[in-house]
């Protein structure tokens, strides 16, 4: 396959990745995944992100929230264990040497002092074979904090939407400038960026483009890009490699909103819908 070379991403495309569960699997077959996000007002985020990741067949989940989101959690999502801090999130009581096999960071996280420091602290200890996605305000203290980029593991996945990307690589002025950027970007610090919109893209280190086939304008919904933070977590923890689990979950993600459209339409499936529709969704592609 040729290098810098550009691709449309279609069910056969991904189909073939999907993985048979052994009769003889067990929760530890299919790996620990770790959300880290939540703010007063926004915990939904982190709901949202973990019934999807629980949907997308981890074995084990483990939420970083801040205090006002333990009963929260614990009451929507009592499959998922909670490490709470005290007041804001803060990372206090949570070390990175626990035996995740993946991390999904920032959703709903907000960027408050005591949270950027925690956010910074965490992102120095990370181990260079860590599994990583990052979203949403993990991506905003990234663009304020240019020297954290630095300790990203190889492949971290950065899922910028349109906004944040622009705060990440700064201004373009058309779409082949932005892919071009953007190429630049991922190479230059050995990271997956996956840009988030219609037809999203995802660039591998390499300068490889593969443009997404599924999704529909029914997603353009506060909440979605934190479904599929949670879906992409919960396959990078199944041992998917970065650039397979972006693809699949970027499909299965559009997926679920094309199923969903069908029941809801455009104007009113909402993000919550698109978890509902996860378990459709992976039974058509397999
Ligand atoms: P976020 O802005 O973080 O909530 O992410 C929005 C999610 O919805 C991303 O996965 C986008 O790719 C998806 N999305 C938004 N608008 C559209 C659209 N018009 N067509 C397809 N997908 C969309
Ligand atoms: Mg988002």
């Amino acid at each position: 396959e040729a290098e810098g070379a550009y691709h449309y991403t279609v069910a056969e495309d991904v189909a073939g990745l999907l993985r048979p569960r052994s009769r003889f699997s067990h929760k530890g077959t299919f790996g620990h995944a770790c959300l880290i996000g939540g703010s007063e007002g926004k915990m939904g985020a982190v709901v949202m992100s973990a019934r999807a990741s629980l949907r997308s067949g981890c074995g084990l989940l483990t939420a970083v929230v801040p205090q006002i989101g333990h009963p929260i959690l614990q009451s929507t999502v009592p499959e998922a264990m909670l490490s709470v801090d005290s007041g804001k999130l803060q990372l206090e009581e949570f070390s990175n040497n626990g035996n995740f096999q993946a991390f999904g960071v920032g959703i709903g996280m907000g960027k408050g002092e005591s949270t950027v420091r925690g956010f910074s602290k965490w992102m120095q200890d990370l181990k260079s074979q860590a599994r990583i996605i990052l979203d949403a305000d993990a991506l905003n203290i990234l663009s304020e904090h240019a020297d954290l980029l630095k300790f990203l593991p190889r492949q971290t996945i950065l899922t910028p939407h349109p906004k944040e990307l622009q705060r990440l690589i700064g201004e373009w002025s058309d779409d082949y400038e932005k892919i071009e950027m953007a190429k630049t970007f991922a190479r230059a610090h050995g990271v997956i960026l996956l840009i988030k919109g219609a037809h999203t893209a995802i660039i591998d280190e390499d300068g490889s483009c593969y443009f997404n086939s599924t999704g529909n304008p029914g997603m353009a919904t506060g909440g979605s890009g934190d479904v599929l933070t949670g879906i992409i977590c919960s396959l990078l923890a199944q041992g998917y490699v970065p650039l397979e689990a972006a693809k699949l979950g970027v499909f299965i993600h559009g997926l679920t909103a094309d199923l969903a459209k069908e029941k809801f339409g455009e104007i009113s499936m909402l993000p919550t819908d698109l978890i509902d529709f996860l378990p459709m969704a992976f039974e058509k592609l397999k």
